[in-house]
């Protein structure tokens, strides 16, 4: 079960610059920077109410969000949404036929495992399920 949006990804070019914007416009300070290796991306997070905004700067230009920023500029990347268990999910969606990315989950920021669903089975949007590590 998808329970709430639990945050949105936004790719950035600069992190350090984006940060002063974001945390201006939501009047509240980043609570975690963390680097994901995997996805050679570097993350911060801001929390609003009880969802989330995720900065995302690509660590080098090849990586997906490298990808993304040189085709689409900087702008929302995926949402987020959070499951109870990400097993079992992610089984229902290929069930329901849905297109994953990862099968199997992976580690993600943020004290989160976490899988990501094509864009092209979502209607353009990518769609990242996120469980909270126990
Ligand atoms: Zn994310």
């Amino acid at each position: 079960m998808l329970r709430k949006i639990e945050h949105l990804g936004i790719a950035v070019k600069s992190i350090d610059q984006s940060l002063k914007v974001f945390e201006a416009l939501l009047g509240t300070t980043c609570y975690k920077i963390e680097r994901v290796e995997s996805e050679a991306v570097q993350t911060a997070f801001l929390m609003i109410g009880e969802s989330k905004i995720e900065l995302l700067e690509a660590s080098n230009p090849d990586s997906a969000i490298g990808k993304f920023l040189e085709k689409k500029g900087q702008g929302i990347h995926h949402i987020a949404f959070d499951v109870e268990n990400i097993f079992s999910e992610i089984e229902r969606l290929k069930n329901e036929g849905f297109e994953l990315i990862h099968v199997s989950p992976k580690d993600g920021a943020d004290n989160k495992i976490i899988a990501f669903l094509h864009p092209k089975s979502t209607e353009g949007v990518l769609v990242e399920l996120c469980q909270e590590k126990s």
